[in-house]
């Protein structure tokens, strides 16, 4: 690997929401990665692959849903952890995220308090 540290690919549409997460993942230590759309995301899918995808459910003019799914199909990719970030909080969404394939959910807005070790929980999790 040419950078030693943890990545995060963060895929999110808005842009606060995107400046906030990326100064929480860096003041943890991670390397971020970011995608405010789904073809900065596609193209961020030819290159190697993150240790955990941080996914906006709610893209214009796409589910995130779907993006996980083409995630989940590209070679070097299929085994990294998908963590849903939504504002969805109806009962059953966050059974419609796992079911659709991610494999944690974060809620938003963003507790700021704990977003950094839920990210780190998720990678743990993988790493285990
Ligand atoms: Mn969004």
């Amino acid at each position: 690997m040419s950078d030693a540290k943890t990545s995060v690919l963060v895929v999110e549409d808005n842009e606060q929401n995107m400046e906030l997460v990326e100064f929480l993942l860096e003041e943890a230590g991670l390397s971020v990665r970011k995608a405010m759309d789904p073809e900065a995301f596609r193209n961020a899918l030819l290159g190697e692959p993150a240790d955990l995808v941080l996914m906006d459910m709610n893209l214009p003019g796409q589910d995130g849903l779907a993006l996980t799914a083409e995630l989940k199909k590209t070679p070097g990719w299929e085994r990294v952890p998908v963590v849903a970030l939504t504002a969805l909080a109806m009962r059953g969404d966050r059974e419609r995220c796992l079911d659709g394939g991610c494999d944690g959910y974060i809620g938003k807005p963003i507790d700021v308090r704990t977003f950094a070790a839920s990210v780190s929980a998720h990678l743990r999790k993988r790493s285990s």
